[in-house]
């Protein structure tokens, strides 16, 4: 390479590089992405801030529901005991908690589930957790599990229809949420039509 060739390739070199360099900041292409993405960044961002906004104002809906079928429920089992609601995400269905130290209730209810059920299954899902309470669930360690759940389930189906005029089908809603506890289910239809066989 002759010393003219090798100032040839600098010379060249170095102005690619300043026209790659200029290409890069100010490519019209460059400027548009460039701008855009910062407006893309700014609705990502203010996406997140309305959906947190949201989900807060959903979870503060979802407590409410809860707390109000809580009065609903206590007054017509004429439990006269504090419930505390603790809303948590994939617990499934709906949870009786008891702290016997503290003596303090949790009913644990899943933020989605509770958005899937209507007011009325509501009120029975909380009747049934207020009735393990009214029928003293916890100090019958012997009872079998399935037989409380559906003594629970038929104590919420009897105060909704007696106490709030309410026509539920609790079978059908518990089949349709818990169709495994075929035990349950059984006895739940059994205690309804004894009791309509009884009423009749
Ligand atoms: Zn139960």
């Amino acid at each position: 390479m002759t010393n003219s060739a090798v100032n040839t390739f600098a010379e060249i070199s170095s102005y690619s590089r300043i026209i790659n360099f200029n290409l890069c900041h100010k490519h019209p292409a460059a400027m548009f992405t460039r701008r855009f993405s910062v407006i893309y960044f700014l609705v990502a961002f203010l996406s997140i801030l309305a959906i947190a906004a949201l989900s807060e104002e959903k979870g503060v809906q979802s407590q409410k529901r809860a707390e109000e079928a809580i009065a609903v429920m206590k007054e017509a089992a004429n439990v006269d005991k504090n419930f505390n609601v603790v809303l948590a995400p994939t617990v499934r269905y709906v949870h009786l908690l008891i702290d016997a130290e503290l003596g303090e209730i949790y009913i644990v209810v899943d933020c989605d589930f509770i958005d899937k059920v209507s007011d009325d299954e509501l009120l029975f899902l909380i009747g049934h957790e207020v009735s393990h309470i009214a029928l003293s669930h916890l100090a019958k360690p012997d009872k079998a599990f399935a037989t409380k759940e559906a003594e629970a389930d038929f104590n919420s189906w009897k105060l909704m229809k007696e106490k709030l005029g309410k026509d539920f089908d609790a079978v059908a809603f518990v089949k349709k949420w818990l169709p495994q506890e075929q035990a349950r289910i059984g006895e739940l239809e059994a205690l309804i039509e004894s009791y309509i066989k009884d009423t009749t």
